[in-house]
Formats: structure tokens, sequence, C-alpha cells
């Protein structure tokens, strides 16, 4: 019985042309390619059709559903998700901050103007207004970077990975690296360091153990072939126990007594010692360089909180290699980010200012009562608007700092935890998704959470319509 309702039903979809004819329709024609029209129509229908099909009960389908003025609606959805972009801003509420899947750092508002200029006008990119000849992009941050950390010279590229290859390719092309078994790594997309490695040339010598690494495990490994030695940060995990690993300043004692160089892979790249503002302590770059690492890379868009991008610092004679490896032209850094890290590094001459107004650094340091200030005016916020049938509530959790970075730093915060009485949390997670921005929440047990950490100061009102939004459309 509902088999043959479904047939007579499909029979009811209009066709294609007919939908095309109509005034509204040709009107749009002014607007948007054809292309885009009849593609929208076809998805249209399409679901009209999944409508038909999939109805539990068809004999319910009411029968407006085939007229064109209920049509129109979902034609015109359908053409802007093939105009609009698929890459747009969202909501984090996961208080991950620098969350890797999320974008990681938000760039402070002085960079995002610098990148804009940039992009708007003609800029000296690779020209120098004193000599009126060529000159070389990366001069608008080798002295700020030197100046910040204490390093020879600098050179800057597409991001950390890349600088890790160009490095070793540059150093030490089929020759060993010695690398600590305990810092093999694997950081998140898949970068691992003994694939990294192979891919540069470079050939990998292991030393010590997993928990375990001793000076003489370096020493013994040193030979005829060793081109570096390479501490790499294991940024996103740590080994807890009996454990031991060389100190940088050790391996750089040990290195340069036989005449060889010795590289940390920082990933992080932490320029202020954040111990002062709570965190627990990590190596900063300063630190790195004055232990004498003869080359330190890091990423700009980590702790540092700038652009993505990828920052070789060390001695002159190994940073002047490297810049003219060939290699290094093919992971160039384009002039937007070298905008963004430009005005995001001057910010660095003042402490309190960069922890104050670059995003990742603002919200890695709020102060407990300020977190419980944003989760009252939020918790307000929603109660005025949002209908009974859901539950609010503001308690206590953690929030994580992200990025593969501190990964047993916890994070006291606060968070709004919404509940609605038939349990469907999983349904209001994923309608909150939908929104417009989406709003990325975090689900525990019965609840969903809205870590204050990580949403904006400005976003309050769109989460209220969100949360409103996802209410009215029934879970
Ligand atoms: C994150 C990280 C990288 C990769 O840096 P990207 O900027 O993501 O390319 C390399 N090494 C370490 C130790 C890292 O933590």
């Amino acid at each position: 019985m509902s088999q043959q309702l479904r047939q007579k039903y499909l029979r009811y979809i209009p066709n294609v042309d007919h939908i095309l004819s109509k005034p509204e329709m040709v009107q749009l024609g002014n607007r948007y390619p054809k292309g885009i029209i009849l593609e929208a129509v076809r998805r249209g229908l399409e679901q009209l059709r999944q409508t038909i099909m999939t109805a539990q009960n068809p004999g319910e389908l009411d029968e407006s559903i085939f007229s064109f003025e209920h049509l129109l609606p979902q034609f015109m959805e359908e053409i802007e998700n093939q105009v609009k972009p698929t890459l747009r801003r969202v909501i984090n509420a996961t208080g991950v901050v620098i969350h890797t899947n999320l974008g990681r750092s938000l760039l402070f508002e002085g960079a995002i103007e610098h990148i804009a200029q940039v992009s708007r006008h003609y800029s000296n990119l690779e020209f120098d207004l004193n000599e009126g000849k060529r000159g070389s992009r990366y001069a608008h941050v080798e002295e700020i970077l030197c100046r910040l950390t204490g390093a020879e010279a600098a050179l800057v590229v597409n991001n950390n990975a890349a600088a890790v290859l160009l490095v070793l390719n540059t150093i030490s092309e089929g020759r060993e690296v010695i690398v600590s078994r305990g810092q093999l790594v694997e950081i998140g997309g898949a970068f691992r360091i003994p694939d990294v490695m192979n891919r540069s040339g470079a050939i990998l010598r292991e030393v010590g153990t997993t928990n375990r690494t001793h000076l003489k495990d370096y020493e013994g490994a040193i030979g005829e072939q060793t081109a570096l030695i390479l501490k790499v940060h294991t940024s996103n995990f740590r080994i807890i126990g009996f454990t031991a690993e060389v100190e940088l300043k050790e391996l750089a004692e040990l290195a340069h007594s036989h005449n060889l160089p010795v590289m940390e892979d920082l990933g992080s790249g932490c320029l202020i010692d954040l111990s002062k503002y709570g965190l627990d302590r990590e190596p900063t770059v300063q630190e790195a360089i004055k232990e004498d690492a003869d080359i330190v890379t890091f990423s700009g868009d980590k702790l540092m909180g700038g652009p993505q991008a990828g920052i070789i610092l060390g001695k002159a004679e190994y940073i002047q290699r490297i810049k003219v490896n060939p290699l290094n032209r093919a992971m160039r850094i384009d002039k937007l980010t070298l905008a963004g890290l430009e005005s995001t590094l001057l910010l660095y001459l003042d402490e309190t200012s960069a922890v104050r107004e670059i995003p990742t650094l603002r919200m890695l340091t709020y102060s407990h009562d300020e977190l419980r200030k944003r989760a009252q005016k939020l918790y307000r916020k929603i109660r005025a608007r949002i209908p009974s049938g859901l539950r609010i509530g503001v308690r206590d959790d953690v929030s994580q700092v992200g990025g593969g970075a501190y990964p047993i730093q916890s994070l006291p915060t606060k968070v709004i935890t919404l509940k609605i009485d038939n349990g469907a949390v999983h349904q209001l997670e994923k309608r909150l998704r939908e929104a417009k921005p989406p709003i990325i929440a975090r689900v525990s047990k019965e609840e969903v959470l809205l870590d204050v950490r990580t949403i904006g100061d400005d976003e309050g009102d769109l989460i209220v319509d969100g949360i409103e939004k996802s209410l009215r459309q029934g879970l």
C-alpha cells in the first residue's frame, strides 16, 4: 500500500524544465549562472525524492510539499550552498585553545590589518627602499626574530614541518642524524620524525631507549657519518616514571667538541615563560638559543599565536646554507603570512601587550575570576531568551591548550551546560554545529558543554541565536 503511494508521489515531482520556466527562476538567472541554478533545482528535487522514499508513513506527507512555493526556498538555499565558501567562520566552544581542526591560532587585530593592507596594495615585499633595488622577503622578519630570541640569523618558511625537512636536507643529506628513541614523535596529520628524516635524505641514527637516553648513548653513536644531533620536543606526549633525557646544553657541548651542530625542534615555540601566568614551565625559544643550539625550529601558529609558518633560527653559517637550498623556494612563505608574522613578532617587544592582545595567549592566561564573569554573562544571556525545556547551568571543567602543546596541563575553566528534558544531547550538539555560524561544542554524558574560554567576547548573541533556532526546529 505505502509502496503504491510512494510511486504515486514520485510522479508528482515537478520536472526540471517546468520549474526553470517559472518567473522567479528566470529572475534568479540575472544574478546566478545557469549551471548553478540548474544544479540547485536538481538537488532540491532529489531531496524531495528522498523525503518520499524515506518517509515512515507516506500517507502522512502533505501534498503541499510539491508546490513551487514550498520548493522555492529550498532551491534558494541550494544556490547559496554552491556560491558561498565552504571554508567559513565557526564558534569554538570546545575550550581547546590551539584547535588544529578549527584553525589553530587566531590573529590579533593589528596582524589582520597589516595583512589587509599588504594584500590591498603593492608592497616592498622584495624591494629595498633604501637602495632602490631588489631586496629579500626574509629581511622583514629576520631582525625582529634575532632581537627577540638572541639568535644570530633567522629564516621563515611555510610551516614547521617544512622547516624541519629543509634543515635536515641542507645539513645532513646522505649522512646520519642522531636522535633519542624517546623523541621519535608523531605529530597530528601524520608528521613523523623518522618519515620526514627519510624524505630529507638524512639517515636516522636512533640512540637510547624509549624511556631513558644518556649522554654516553649519543657519544657512542658519533662517527664519520654523523652530520647532526637532533633534539625533538615531545610536544604532544610525556613519558613519566623512570625516565632520562639529555639536556640541550649538554648535547651542544658534546656536538661542538666533535665539530658537529645540534638542532632542537621545539614544536610549539614559546617566546614567553608562561609559568608566570599559571601554566607549567615549557622551554622557551630564547633558552634554546642561550643553551647554544645551532638551529632551532618551531611553528608560528601554535603557542606563538601568529599565522601558520615555520621559523628557523640559529647560527649565521647554517642559516645561510639553508637559505640557498633550492628546496627553500618550494617552501617559501607568502606575503600575507609574512605580514601577519611581522606584526605578531613586533607585538612581542612588549610582553604585556603580547599576552593581552594575542588571542592564543589571552585565552590561555584568563584568570579564574575572568572565566567566572564570562560564564555568568553568557549564562544570563541564554537564560533571558531560551524557553523551558532546556536546563542551563554553569559548572567547573577543564580546557585544553591543544596544538600538541602542554599535553598534561589542566586548565580549570567554566562551562555552560545545556540539558534537554528528552535527553537528545547528541541531536542538540549536531543542530548547534549546523547553526549559522556553526557552534562547535563538547558533549559530556547527558550535557552539551560550552567552554567560555574559547568563546569570543562578541559571540554571545550568536550562541543564543543558535540555541534558539536549534530548539525551534525541535529535537
Ligand atoms: C607541531 C610540530 C611540528 C609540525 O609543525 P607544523 O607547523 O604543524 O608544520 C613539528 N615538530 C614538532 C615537535 C611539533 O610539535
